[in-house]
């Protein structure tokens, strides 16, 4: 018998629970004052090797604490103000509650009949990011684990929409140079050899070259391929920029093209009253993908993925087997598993709800605005710097730049750069990294974290330039 305490053993749990929360919290509210990175060391690997899976169970209030110390403290802290690494995840502790109590409830969200309300709330926060978009009446969409994933559900809409099993192999897709890496990852996955992935340049400002996407496009035809899908992105992941998404439209109208836009970080953009005028033509979009889990401060793994017509996600993924026959929605609202790769899921999007319950759309627009700003703040510090050159101007939340004395080689500058982010990482106060632009080195700053201040970007700016400075001393 293994009696009642196998899945609740109720007092030793709140405790844990409350001493957790409690630690956490206070974590949280000296979070500035510790170090953005704790590097691990072997060492710490070995600790957890050590610890093993034991045959018999331990009390979890033990365990509770294990974590924290031998686990959790060593990850990079991607939620402090001054990590301005990869895209951050500045999770808001709404999406962290509404995390808490999604998995608690641990509600199986793949269909309606068994949590309609809870697939009601999704719907409504997919609907209200359609309206966003300017998508209509028609569009629909589901909660995935990642853009990653909102990609290749989106692809394979695409893929089932434009080919067929006898075209599948003449199918060619259109990426540009800044495309992330998801997107010709997932068109594999979909069943298109990299060899009919179609890799466009782009311009000065790191933008799609139309003609060129064009001139791709009606080679291909002529060559007897079936161009189906363009890949544009809104806010690429190195520099933020927003493709020319009209002009990639008139293409996809004109040749009959699937247009799926990679909105992973540039979807919130909407948001902002002020600058949702450079998302222009995402309405003209087929799909959509949109992280939560980066610039709408969710918690991962939540992003939505919003299809221009519901149908088509149906149509590639709605499943009937005799086992779901009883749970087949009667309600208006879609199946998740008729409209998604997955069966069981978990309620990704009420963390999202309850964030907007708590916060509202106004606070989440000027917290989106705030990254603008951070990033343009930064640019100003730059600017103010001797021997600095700005690669890729502040664009949405993004900076690309890089100390470059006239001196020194091409490969001396990228080793320098690459010197400076080690100094800066180490030092425990802000956390940044390098990227690669047209071949140089640069410093990329991506702040999203709507508490960074003016003072936590010139700080950074001037230790940058001060490691810079004497790391190149050491060259003379
Ligand atoms: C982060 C990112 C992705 C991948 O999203 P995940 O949530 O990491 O799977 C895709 N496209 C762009 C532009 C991104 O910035």
């Amino acid at each position: 018998m293994v009696g009642k305490e196998f899945i609740l053993n109720s007092q030793q749990l709140e405790e844990a629970v409350n001493n957790f929360v409690h630690d956490f919290c206070i974590q949280r509210h000296i979070q500035e004052s510790m170090p953005v990175l704790t590097q691990s060391d072997e060492s710490q690997l070995k600790t957890i090797e050590k610890i093993g899976i034991p045959a018999k169970g331990r009390p979890v209030e033990e365990v509770v604490k294990e974590m924290e110390q031998e686990v959790f403290r060593y990850c990079g802290d991607n939620n402090h103000p001054r990590f301005f690494g990869f895209v951050p995840g500045p999770a808001s502790c709404v999406s962290w509650l509404g995390d808490i109590m999604t998995s608690a409830y641990n509600i199986h969200a793949g269909g309606s009949k068994l949590a309609p309300t809870v697939n009601c709330v999704e719907q409504q926060v997919i609907r209200w990011l359609a309206d966003l978009a300017g998508f209509g009446k028609k569009a629909g969409g589901i909660f995935v684990s990642g853009g990653s994933m909102g990609n290749i559900t989106a692809l394979t809409a695409a893929r089932d929409k434009k080919l067929n099993e006898d075209t599948l192999h003449l199918g060619t897709a259109y990426i540009s140079d800044q495309t992330h890496s998801s997107v010709a990852k997932g068109l594999r996955v979909i069943g298109i050899a990299s060899s009919r992935i179609r890799c466009v340049s782009t311009d000065d400002s790191f933008r799609m070259n139309v003609a060129e996407l064009e001139e791709m496009v009606r080679k291909d035809i002529e060559a007897g391929y079936i161009p189906f899908a363009v890949i544009g992105t809104a806010g690429t992941t190195n520099t933020g920029t927003i493709d020319p998404l009209n002009e990639i439209a008139d293409i996809c109208k004109k040749y009959e093209m699937w247009f799926h836009v990679d909105g992973a970080i540039g979807g919130s953009v909407l948001l902002s009253e002020k600058y949702r005028g450079l998302l222009d033509g995402v309405e003209r979009a087929d799909s959509l993908s949109w992280d939560a889990h980066k610039w709408l401060f969710q918690t991962y793994g939540c992003a939505a993925v919003i299809v221009k017509d519901v149908t088509d996600l149906y149509n590639s993924f709605h499943v009937s087997p005799e086992y779901l026959k009883d749970v087949q929605a009667d309600d208006g609202y879609p199946n998740m598993f008729d409209i998604g790769i997955e069966l069981t899921r978990p309620a990704r999007g009420l963390k999202l709800w309850m964030t907007l319950q708590v916060l509202g759309t106004e606070l989440l627009g000027s917290a989106v605005e705030q990254g603008f700003k951070q990033a343009k703040w930064a640019e100003a510090a730059v600017e103010e710097k001797e021997n600095w050159e700005i690669v890729a101007p502040a664009q949405l939340a993004m900076l690309n730049f890089r100390f470059a004395p006239n001196d020194l080689t091409e490969e001396q500058k990228d080793a320098l750069n690459e010197r400076i982010s080690e100094r800066l990482n180490e030092s425990g106060y802000a956390a940044m990294f390098t990227t690669v632009l047209r071949g140089k080195t640069v410093l990329r700053l991506c702040a999203i974290h709507p508490e960074t201040t003016k003072d936590d970007i010139q700080t950074t700016i001037n230790m940058l330039d001060e490691y810079a400075r004497e790391e190149y001393a050491k060259l003379k």
